[in-house]
C-alpha cells in the first residue's frame, strides 16, 4: 500500500452539518399518504410513531442541518473513517480503473448504520421517549440501535426477522452485550405476528412484518416511539455524513470518483455515501455514474413497479411513493439480510425516476465469489449485503479492463461479514444457490 491509498481526516474536520437533498431536487417528494384514506399525512398525525424533531427532518427543505454536539461526540468515537484505494484488488484485476472505498464498517457495531442510531436515540431522548422499538434483519440495525440507546440511556425492543434470528446468533449477543430486548419476528407479542403465524407456522419472517410488529409494540405503548433503520428521509440525511467525508477525503487525494457504487436494501448506506455527490450534479455540477446494487431475488428498483405503497406488511404504515415489489413480497432466505426488503428509499427511487440514478442485480453466488477475491486481495471480509456492490466495482472494473479506460470507481464498504462467517462456510460447502425472482403475471 502507497502513502497516499489511505485518506484520512482529523476529528476537526468531521462535517458539522448534514446534507440534505430534498433542497436541491428538481420535482419536489411526492407526500406520504394517510394508510387508509390516501391523503397526505400530517406530521401531527405521525407524532404517535416518531417524535416530532424527527418528522420535522423528515419534511424540511433546508439545504444543511446542524449536527449536535453529543451526536458528533459519540460519532467520533469511530469517525471520520478512512478512505481507501484497493490496489491490491485493482492488481487482481488488471484493471486500468482505480478502485476506491469508504470503510464504513470499523464503527463498533460493525456498519454504517449507528451513523443514524445515534442521531434517532439522541433526537428522542431530547423529546422525552424512554423506549424505542424496531425490527432488524440481518441484525445490523438491531446492533445499531442498541449501541446507541445504551449511550443515551434509553430502553431499546428488537423485533429481529426470524431467518436472521436463527442464522445469526451472535449479532443477539451483540444486541444483548448493550441491554437490548430481541425476540423473533414474527413472534406471538403483537396481533401483526400472530395473524401471520396462524396462516404460516414455518414463516422465516421479512422486514416488512416485522416492521408491524415493532410500530404495533410503538402504539401500544405510551412511552415508546419507532425507530427505522432505512428508507425515511431522515435516515438518509443523518447517513449523508459518509459522503461529505468522501467529498473532503477525494479533494485531498487530487482525484475525483467517475462510478459511485453501493449496496441497496432500503437505501440508506449508498444514499448516504451518493447525496452529496447527487447534489454536486443537481446543482449544475459534475455527472457522476450512480450505481446502486440489489440482489437478483429482492430486485425492487430492476423490477419493482414504482407507485405508493406501504412500508410494512400488515399496511399500517404510511404509503410512500417509491419502487417496491408489494409489501407482501417475502423474499427468499438469502444471506445478505439487510438487502430483504420489498421497497425502496423514496428519494433514491425518485432519482432513479429523474435518470440520475441506476440500478443493476446481481446474484447470490457472484456475490460471494466478489467477496471472497475482496478478502483474498484486501484482507477484509465484507459483509454479504456490502459484497453486492463489490460484485458490482468488480464487473465495471473487468468492463473499464476492456475499454482500457482509467475509470475511477468509488464505493462504500457498508459493513464488515465477521458475524457473517456461517454464510461464507455455506458459501464454501456448495451450499448456497442463486435465486431470480420472476414477477408474477397477472
Ligand atoms: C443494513 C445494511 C445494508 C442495507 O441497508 P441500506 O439501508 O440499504 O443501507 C447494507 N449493508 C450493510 C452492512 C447493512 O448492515
Amino acid at each position: 500500500m502507497k502513502d497516499n491509498d489511505i485518506v484520512l481526516l482529523s476529528k476537526k474536520e468531521m462535517p458539522k452539518k448534514w446534507y440534505n437533498v430534498q433542497a436541491d431536487l428538481k420535482v419536489p417528494l411526492d407526500p406520504p399518504l394517510h394508510p387508509a384514506e390516501k391523503r397526505p399525512m400530517t406530521p401531527q398525525e405521525m407524532v404517535a410513531i416518531f417524535p416530532m424533531n424527527l418528522l420535522e427532518q423528515e419534511m424540511s427543505q433546508q439545504k444543511w442541518i446542524d449536527i449536535p454536539e453529543p451526536v458528533l461526540e459519540i460519532l467520533s468515537i469511530w469517525r471520520p473513517t478512512p478512505l481507501v484505494r484497493a490496489r491490491r484488488l485493482e492488481q487482481a484485476l488488471g484493471t486500468p480503473a482505480q478502485i476506491w472505498y469508504k470503510n464504513e464498517s470499523v464503527s463498533p457495531p460493525g456498519s454504517h448504520k449507528p451513523n443514524t442510531a445515534v442521531a434517532q436515540a439522541y433526537f428522542n431522548k431530547v423529546a422525552g421517549v424512554k423506549r424505542l422499538s424496531t425490527e432488524t434483519g440481518a441484525g445490523q440495525w438491531g446492533t445499531a440501535l442498541s449501541f446507541a440507546t445504551y449511550f443515551f440511556d434509553l430502553k431499546c425492543m428488537i423485533y429481529m426477522v426470524k431467518v436472521s434470528f436463527n442464522q445469526k446468533p451472535y449479532r443477539k449477543s451483540v444486541m444483548h452485550m448493550w441491554n437490548a430486548e430481541v425476540i423473533a419476528s414474527p413472534s406471538d407479542r403483537t396481533n401483526a405476528g400472530k395473524q401471520i403465524l396462524a396462516k404460516d407456522p414455518d414463516c422465516p419472517g421479512s422486514l416488512g412484518i416485522a416492521i408491524s410488529e415493532a410500530i404495533e409494540d410503538t402504539i401500544s405503548h405510551k412511552d415508546t416511539k419507532y425507530a427505522l433503520g432505512s428508507v425515511l428521509n431522515h435516515v438518509l440525511l443523518h447517513q449523508t455524513i459518509v459522503g461529505l467525508e468522501t467529498q473532503e477525503q477525494f479533494k485531498k487525494a487530487g482525484v475525483s470518483p467517475d462510478i459511485l457504487i453501493g449496496c441497496v436494501g432500503g437505501g440508506s448506506n449508498y444514499a448516504g455515501f451518493m447525496l452529496p455527490f447527487a447534489g454536486e450534479t443537481l446543482t449544475g455540477g459534475k455527472k457522476y455514474r450512480f450505481i446502486g446494487v440489489e440482489p437478483t431475488s429482492c430486485p425492487t428498483i430492476t423490477k419493482g413497479d414504482y407507485r405508493y405503497d406501504f412500508g410494512d406488511t400488515i399496511g399500517m404504515t404510511p404509503l410512500l411513493k417509491m419502487h417496491t415489489l408489494g409489501h407482501d413480497f417475502i423474499p427468499p432466505a438469502i444471506h445478505a439480510g439487510g438487502l430483504r426488503y420489498h421497497g425502496m428509499a423514496p428519494i433514491l427511487s425518485a432519482l432513479v425516476e429523474q435518470g440520475i440514478m441506476e440500478a443493476q442485480a446481481k446474484n447470490q453466488l457472484p456475490t460471494f465469489e466478489a467477496a471472497v477475491l475482496f478478502a483474498r486481495t484486501e484482507g477484509l471480509i465484507p459483509a454479504p449485503e456490502t459484497a453486492h456492490a463489490i460484485r458490482s466495482v468488480i464487473d465495471e472494473a473487468l468492463k473499464a479492463k476492456e475499454e482500457n479506460k482509467p475509470t475511477v470507481i468509488a464505493f462504500n464498504y457498508s459493513g464488515h461479514g465477521l458475524l457473517d462467517l456461517s454464510a461464507y462456510d455455506a458459501y464454501f460447502a456448495g451450499k448456497l444457490q442463486n435465486y431470480e425472482y420472476t414477477p408474477q403475471k397477472s
